[in-house]
């Protein structure tokens, strides 16, 4: 069976989810205390999809944003170890907070400009569980995914809602390298 390897980078802002979501993707669980300082860094998980498996190789900012106070220009110092050679970038912002949302346009600038040319950009609207404390409404979120040609999902990683099929989509759009 054919093997394919993906590298996906996160991005978005501190506390909005990143290692949440990897960690329900490779081990299918939430930690609610899941420590920031030893998040995922870089894991792997194989899934087999129409007859291929489809090998990510996950690599998650793990807290490193956080010793940035200013966004962006220390964050291109560390950029490029994230988007070298990276297939697919999911920046992730927080449905309940507004100004994770508004500086998604920055991360999505900074990848434009400094990112792999071709690299698939999936946008991950998380915490869709608290939908009580929505700060963000999911038609302009997609709206404005759209508008940049970036794949658009609403996601849970408490609950398990659309992680699978995030990655899944993403593999669905890397072209075929053969
Ligand atoms: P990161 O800084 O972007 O890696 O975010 P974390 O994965 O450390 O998560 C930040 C906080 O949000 C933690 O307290 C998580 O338990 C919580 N969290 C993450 N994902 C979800 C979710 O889907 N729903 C809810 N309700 N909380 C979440």
């Amino acid at each position: 069976m054919a093997l394919r390897e993906l590298k996906v980078c996160l991005l978005g802002d501190t506390g909005v989810g990143k290692s949440s979501i990897v960690w329900r993707f490779v081990e299918d669980s939430f930690d609610p205390n899941i420590n920031p300082t030893i998040g995922a860094s870089f894991m792997t998980k194989t899934v087999q999809y129409q007859n291929e498996l489809h090998k990510f190789l996950i690599w998650d900012t793990a807290g490193q944003e956080r010793l940035h106070c200013f966004f962006p220009l220390q964050f291109r110092a560390l950029a490029p170890m994230y988007y070298r050679g990276s297939a697919a970038a999911i920046i992730v912002y927080d449905i309940t907070k507004e100004e994770t949302f508004s500086t998604l346009k920055n991360w999505v600038r900074e990848l434009r400009q400094h990112g792999p040319p071709s690299i698939v950009v999936a946008i991950a609207g998380n915490k869709c569980d608290l939908t009580d404390v929505r700060e963000v409404m999911e038609r302009d979120a997609k709206d404005y995914a759209d508008s940049i040609h970036a794949i658009f999902v609403e996601t849970s990683a408490k609950n398990a809602i659309n992680i699978n099929e995030l990655f899944i989509e993403i593999s669905r759009r890397i072209p075929s390298t053969d």
